[in-house]
């Protein structure tokens, strides 16, 4: 068998041997195939390290089995390889863009990219998403040849999740699918959503656990419902906690299968021969109808109840004023900065600092902040 594990493949997989290429061309590796060989660079990555320590919704030093952005992105790589496997897709491929998908995050979730796009508005903004791109294509630094991570075309493009035209003007080849309005490879469609199942269910038992949300409140969504009754007619004296667990199971199952159902009859329907007549489909990786409306009734109430919850908007608040001074306070004080980045600064500007304090852990940016403004610190 040969390392890109052809004979496996759906002939509307995306193939190693196939790859566009990498911005700068290497030899081939003899002993992965370049979907494998981009997995480990990212895995590698300082950045991928640095996700261990990065809010999901609770900030990381609140507990310490919550989700962090680095148990996320594990979660994401194993439902969507999940699923790959059962459609013939490139599960090398697929666990790489998983894996990849969040390197872009600030500290402190979304309340940190507010914030930091709020600051750089005057700069073209602040997305996590161009940024995840940005860190595989520019910032790493661990390579004599390039900056970057020089990924394959095909993980890039599907790391750049979603883009506006003007900035895809700006992103070159793995842009033009947002002018042409084309699909990316069933992989990267794969990865997206399984973000969406992972945190979705992941939010639920995370949300349990910290007392944000409660049972009764799951109760009125009927995802959670459903599978909550089995449990407990199966288990009638089955702990609450375990009876959680085995109900946001028992709800990722029910979803990895109507993906996997819903997007082989659609592959079917449209049957593609080729990564090039995905490309020119329409979407083919999605939910049935049904379980759609159910996975956007679940979303809508999590904002509500927990995204919007007090205390976690307690925390976002806090953690904005964090990102804001830390921003305000390097704004044109470049001899506040560290050396790299303070040299960065001089021919970048503000864009430099975005990428300080995006790349900065939820501790990290936390001590920087102490350091910045405490008198006694
Ligand atoms: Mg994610």
């Amino acid at each position: 068998m040969s390392i890109d594990r052809h004979a496996a493949l759906a002939p509307y997989a995306a193939r190693a041997d196939a790859s566009r290429g990498r911005l700068h061309p290497e030899e081939p590796s003899s002993s992965r195939n370049a979907f494998q060989r981009d997995r480990d660079r990212i895995v590698h990555s300082s950045a991928f390290r640095r996700l261990e320590y990065k809010t999901q919704v609770f900030v990381n030093h609140e507990g310490d089995l919550f989700r962090t952005r680095l148990t996320h992105s594990l979660e994401v790589a194993q439902i969507a390889r999940s699923i790959a496997r059962n459609l013939r897709l490139n599960e090398d491929l697929v666990e790489a863009i998983s894996l990849a998908h969040d390197l872009g995050h600030t500290p402190f979730g979304h309340a940190g990219q507010d914030a930091l796009d709020d600051c750089m508005k005057p700069h073209g903004g602040f997305e996590h998403n161009l940024q995840s791109l940005r860190v595989v294509d520019v910032l790493e630094e661990r390579y004599g040849a390039f900056d970057g991570l020089n990924l394959c075309f095909e993980t890039r493009e599907g790391i750049l999740k979603h883009c506006s035209v003007e900035h895809a003007k700006q992103l070159g080849e793995v842009g033009l699918r947002f002018i042409e309005r084309k699909q990316p490879s069933l992989e990267a469609q794969l990865a997206n959503l399984a973000d969406e199942i992972a945190y979705n269910n992941h939010d639920i038992d995370d949300g349990l656990r910290s007392g944000l949300l409660t049972i009764e409140q799951m109760m009125t969504i009927d995802l959670f419902r459903r599978h909550a009754l089995v449990v407990k007619s199966l288990y009638p004296d089955i702990p609450q906690r375990r009876m959680i667990l085995e109900t946001v199971r028992r709800m990722i199952n029910e979803l990895i299968v109507d993906v996997t159902e819903t997007s082989r009859a659609q592959i079917a329907a449209a049957n593609p021969a080729s990564l090039a007549e995905v490309r020119e489909a329409g979407r083919l990786i999605g939910f049935s109808d049904g379980i759609h409306a159910e996975a956007v009734a679940l979303k809508r109430f999590l904002r509500k109840e927990l995204y919007y919850h007090y205390r976690v908007q307690r925390m976002a608040a806090k953690a904005k004023r964090i990102v804001r001074e830390l921003f305000g306070a390097f704004d044109g004080n470049p001899d506040l900065l560290p050396a790299e980045h303070s040299a960065r600064l001089r021919v970048l500007g503000a864009r430099a600092i975005a990428d300080y304090v995006a790349g900065m852990t939820d501790r990290y940016a936390i001590r920087e902040h102490v350091r910045l403004f405490a008198i006694e610190g």
